[in-house]
């Protein structure tokens, strides 16, 4: 009898040394904040990062910690950036922070003023949670993740824009930099939208950048004279898919295969920006977290990769999980069963 039972844990203790060393993925949970971003990143070591926390008040935080703590499994979030001081990307960290631990804090540099586009309740709610601790970004810094420069698919997040600056860039230049041959500037951008984060994850050979709510003029710069962030395999559509954003020049020097949008009902998703991704050379697939339900269907993305149909909805994800060995990725939204899988293009 105990020569069974302690063949029995052998056998227990075996299967659990294989499963924790088997290979994990990469993965990105788009949450659904209707209108609002919240990208949160699992690396394979399990760490996580996430990137903004949706709107004020208790649906966006509930939202986030049910999807780190009963979906990813986490018990923390290690990395949290802040990509702008706009209450859809900032409001959700005070109200998140009491359903979750979160270990460390990143923005851009906290306002020395109220601009009229923040709203001081919600950057005093940040400054009460984050006392001080939290880190400022510059174009070039990373994210210090754990073993981001081990392994043969290491992950790696770098900042690529913040501040109004972009990478090579060390004080705030001109908004409007006149490059290209078919330069085409919009109007400056006053609000804190052109200041986001933008990052760069890589992971083996996969890439994916989120670039916050960075607009037009900013996003040139990134892209002209040099192509800083390069083609990637996803990109987070800037600005839930406003025409404001999604300038072209930068669009297609990302040409990415696959593009999610973090749009509510009636934010974002704009049919410029549909247009300027259904173009591009390398595009299969679009994937938006709301239909656009201003417009026609034939600017929005097929229903099937369409996470939220109606107004009143769930509040599905998006999930991108990326192999161990980088060499593919897939993208689900589970509550609608739907499961594609790509291949990394490099
Ligand atoms: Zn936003």
């Amino acid at each position: 009898m105990i020569k069974r039972l302690s063949l029995y844990l052998i056998s227990i203790l075996f299967f659990v040394s294989i499963v924790s060393a088997a290979p994990q993925t990469l993965d990105i949970y788009f949450i659904d904040v209707e209108g609002g971003a919240a990208t949160l990143i699992v690396t394979p070591a399990g760490e996580s990062l996430l990137i903004d926390t949706g709107f004020p008040g208790d649906r966006d935080a509930q939202r986030i910690a049910h999807a780190a703590l009963e979906v990813a499994g986490l018990k923390q979030i290690d990395h949290c950036v802040i990509t702008h001081w706009h209450r859809d990307h900032v409001g959700g960290a005070a109200p998140l922070s009491k359903l979750i631990p979160i270990k460390h804090f990143y923005d851009h540099g906290l306002p020395a003023t109220i601009a009229s586009d923040m709203q001081a309740e919600n950057i005093e709610a940040y400054k009460l949670t984050t006392q001080g601790t939290s880190i400022t970004l510059k174009p070039g810094d990373r994210i210090p993740l754990q073993g981001s420069t081990r392994g043969p698919a290491s992950v790696s997040a770098r900042v690529l824009a913040a501040g109004g600056m972009v990478l090579g860039e060390t004080n705030r230049e001109p908004q409007v930099r006149p490059c290209g041959e078919n330069f085409q500037p919009k109007p400056e951008d006053t609000s804190d939208n052109a200041n986001s984060i933008g990052i760069l994850l890589v992971f083996g050979g996969f890439k994916f950048f989120d670039g916050g709510d960075l607009t037009w003029n900013v996003e040139n710069r990134l892209a002209c004279p040099r192509n800083l962030v390069g083609s990637v395999d996803v990109f987070q559509v800037d600005h839930h898919g406003n025409d404001s954003s999604n300038n072209p020049v930068l669009v297609q020097a990302l040409n990415p295969r696959v593009a999610i949008i973090n749009s509510g009902p009636r934010k974002g998703a704009e049919p410029g920006t549909f247009a300027t991704l259904s173009k591009l050379r390398a595009i299969d697939s679009i994937y938006q977290l709301h239909r656009n339900l201003r417009t026609s269907d034939g600017e929005n993305t097929t229903s099937a990769y369409i996470a939220n149909e109606a107004e009143a909805c769930q509040g599905n994800f998006i999930k991108l999980s990326v192999a161990a060995d980088s060499k593919s990725y897939t993208v689900s939204i589970p509550a609608r069963q739907i499961s594609r899988r790509y291949q990394t293009r490099r």
